[in-house]
This record gives C-alpha cells, structure tokens and sequence, in this order.
C-alpha cells in the first residue's frame, strides 16, 4: 500500500530477469543459457512488475475453495518471461485466467514471488 517502485528498489524487492544479448529473448533470473537460441551472454534487466495470470496453480481436492490466499500461479511479465508465483488478495477472489497483476513483494524462496491484482 503506497509502495512506490522506487521503494521497492531501495529495499531491494525487484524482480530481476535476463535477456538474451543475441536474440533479445527474455527468461528468468536463475538462467544461465537463453531458452531460445542457448546463448550464455544474458543481460541482467529489471522487470517493471506487470503482467498477467497465465496458469492458475494445480488444484488440490477443494483447497480452491478455502479462503486461504495466496494462490499459486504462474504469471506471464510485460518483458515476456514467465515465472511461478503467488497471488496474494486481501479479501479472496475469483482470479480468472489473463487477470492483470504487480510486484507485490519478494519472498525467501525461488517460487514466492508475491503479486497482487492490479
Ligand atoms: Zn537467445
């Protein structure tokens, strides 16, 4: 609430990806060798932290149903690179399939990207 980007960078809660320096492809952080061409010559880049839902997460018995946020999914970014990620709502919702969504904030771990609907 009220976080600008630019707090976000000084407390370091970027999302940091790479893009290609051949074909100018776009993958996440931990790769060490393009996706596309197998480049290795990755640029770091910062990610403007918008994107959209493109998979909702596995649904586990009717654990859909449980008012426990966040949800995992996978989110597709502006730069074109997809990650896993969680979605986390202050009240529970409906997310369809193609939801816009922020940076929320950095988790500990690989997968706790955290994003909110934008
Ligand atoms: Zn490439």
């Amino acid at each position: 609430m009220g976080v600008t980007m630019s707090d976000r960078q000084e407390a370091g809660e970027v999302l940091r990806y790479r893009r290609c320096r051949w074909c100018r492809s776009a993958t996440v952080h931990s790769s060490f060798l393009c996706p596309v061409c197998g480049e290795s010559e990755l640029d770091e880049q910062v990610s403007a932290g918008y994107g959209v839902v493109s998979r909702l997460g596995a649904t586990r018995g009717s654990c859909q149903l449980v008012h426990q946020p966040p949800h995992a999914c996978v989110v597709t970014l502006d730069e074109g690179f997809t990650i896993p990620a969680l979605l986390s709502e202050d009240r529970p919702t409906v997310v369809p399939l193609g939801a816009r969504v922020c940076l929320r904030g950095l988790g500990a771990g690989p997968q706790a990207v955290e994003f909110r609907l934008a």
